[in-house]
């Protein structure tokens, strides 16, 4: 039930995780996103670290080889146990990004994505298409209280990225994310699962969803999928979780485990005041 919007943006770079808190904070709505790149299947390390290639200096590749599945809009309390059971029986990690009055109503489900090794993103409440054009008050109150309807089901998992709804991020929705310890998540391979007005919602669905994995995703990549009301999904990933596997380490999107973020991000902040009389 939630279109997608084609992706606009095109072009590589990348990181480590590691760094992402020393990426400088987007401060207001004049920051412009980086200058989009084209070309290349090629992984480059930036100086800042972690991947920002994407719209406002989100992230739109893994920063590594490896290839991260993403999954949107759930939980699905019948797709997403089913997309689970696959992504179990061929050893897939992914990433899911939930809707927080959704994981509030199938607070189960969010135990076993958690529980099983997949990691875990905020979707924003309620899928606003227009959630990044608010207020900060109000874009903070929203992704805090979809982190919390998450952690509400799995105490203390760590929720560390956030996808805009519809993909339509904005500096202030990246930056308020970012000070909620999330790194804004784009992709690169649209799996174009929600274009079921295009190709339907049978096999020519299906078939749509595998050639354009197949045909886009290279080393790096990060993939868009939904598993929200789109069973055709499981059945696309079925076909495409072997071949995906015969060519790419497929991961989860690594998340921080230890504290060492958050003192920088902290002493990042401490340190702010002095910056205007360093000129
Ligand atoms: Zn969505």
């Amino acid at each position: 039930m939630f279109l997608r919007r084609p992706s606009i943006y095109a072009g590589p770079v990348v990181a480590t995780l590691a760094a992402a808190v020393l990426v400088p904070q987007v401060g207001s709505a004049a920051t412009t996103p980086p200058p989009a790149r084209t070309g290349a299947a090629s992984v480059g390390s930036g100086a800042a670290g972690v991947d920002t290639s994407g719209p406002y200096g989100s992230m739109r590749r893994t920063g590594s080889a490896a290839v991260a599945l993403t999954f949107d809009d759930g939980p699905d309390p019948k797709v997403t146990p089913q997309l689970l059971d696959l992504l179990k029986q061929q050893r897939v990690k992914a990433t899911f990004c939930l809707t927080g009055w959704r994981a509030r109503d199938h607070p189960a489900i969010v135990r076993r994505i958690a529980a099983e090794g997949h990691t875990l993103c905020n979707h924003s409440w309620q899928h606003l298409e227009d959630l990044g054009k608010r207020d900060v008050a109000t874009i903070r109150k929203d992704l805090e209280a979809t982190t919390r309807s998450i952690q509400r089901a799995v105490p203390g998992v760590p929720v560390q990225y956030f996808r805009a709804p519809y993909g339509n991020f904005t500096a202030r929705l990246n930056a308020t994310a970012r000070e909620s310890g999330m790194t804004p998540l784009s992709w690169n391979v649209d799996d174009q699962s929600w274009m079921s007005k295009e190709y339907g919602k049978g096999s020519a669905m299906v078939q749509h969803i595998v050639g354009v994995v197949q045909k886009n995703t290279r080393q790096g990549s990060i993939v868009l999928g939904h598993d929200m009301a789109k069973p055709w999904t499981v059945t696309a990933y079925r076909t495409l979780l072997p071949w995906l596997r015969q060519r790419f380490q497929l991961i989860p999107l690594p998340v921080h485990t230890i504290r060492v973020p958050s003192a920088l991000a902290e002493r990042l902040r401490a340190r702010k005041p002095v910056r205007p009389a360093n000129g």
